[in-house]
């Protein structure tokens, strides 16, 4: 079995374990960074860095168009400020203003034609046999600490790997799924700290902020979870010490 990963990463803690965690599970790993027009770019740097780090070669797509579409959000229009030193049960009350309309739903259909351009690739291009081919799509998403967010939940990528089987050539022809990998789904923030740290992934490099700035903000939802997770490790964050 030959596995392939397409690993969405955005230069976060979260992405940055989850392309470590690939690795070291034996997958042949490719990086991919979108730029979906948010308002700080900041992250493709740091997604770069990782990338570099870790091995990975990282493609870096420009979609700025979609912030445009998709600017109901904290993250794409300046008409939203980012949410600024809530409690955590305040974060997981409502769907958060940096929801960005269907961003993830498009993040991975955008890997997944990534990779299923690699895949058919490899069996019609250089004879490859359609049942030894392994193929997911690596996504940052979790469910446990920020439930806020509905395209970070289990359903919604089970749903979404059903589409992707029913809607490529790679599944309907070769019988080939693309699989959805989000191994840190179900993790609390302290878990993936030390699981990051356990792998050695480069969390040194990682930008979590929302806002936009040479330091990260440290008052953001994901600032200020992201200190939470931290400390619950037991861990300095080293993106800090910088
Ligand atoms: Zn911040």
């Amino acid at each position: 079995m030959s596995k392939h990963a397409l690993v969405l990463m955005s230069g976060g803690l979260d992405s940055t374990t989850v392309a470590a965690h690939a690795l070291r599970e034996g997958w042949e790993v490719r990086g991919l960074c979108i730029g979906y027009g948010q308002r700080h770019a900041r992250e493709i740097d740091s997604a770069k860095a990782v990338a570099a780090a870790l091995g990975v070669p990282l493609h870096v797509a420009d979609a700025a168009f979609y912030g445009g579409l998709a600017a109901h959000s904290a993250l794409t229009s300046e008409a939203h400020a980012v949410p600024s030193g809530r409690a955590p049960e305040a974060m997981a009350e409502t769907i958060p203003v940096t929801y960005v309309p269907l961003r993830n739903t498009f993040f991975v259909t955008a890997a997944a034609a990534a990779l299923e351009s690699w895949m058919l690739a490899r069996i019609e291009e250089e004879g490859i046999e359609p049942a030894s081919l392994h193929a997911a799509v690596f996504v940052g998403a979790n469910a446990i600490d920020y439930s806020g967010y509905p395209d970070c939940r289990p359903e919604f990528y089970e749903a979404l790997e059903r589409v992707l089987r029913l809607g490529s050539k790679l599944g309907s022809a070769y019988g080939v799924g693309i699989g959805i990998e989000a191994p840190i789904i179900r993790m609390s923030k302290a878990e993936i700290v030390a699981h990051g740290v356990a792998l050695g992934a480069p969390l040194h490099l990682t930008w979590s902020c929302y806002a936009g700035g040479a330091v990260p903000c440290g008052t953001c939802d994901s600032c200020l979870l992201r200190a939470a997770g931290f400390a619950e490790a037991g861990v300095a964050d080293p993106a800090l010490a910088r």
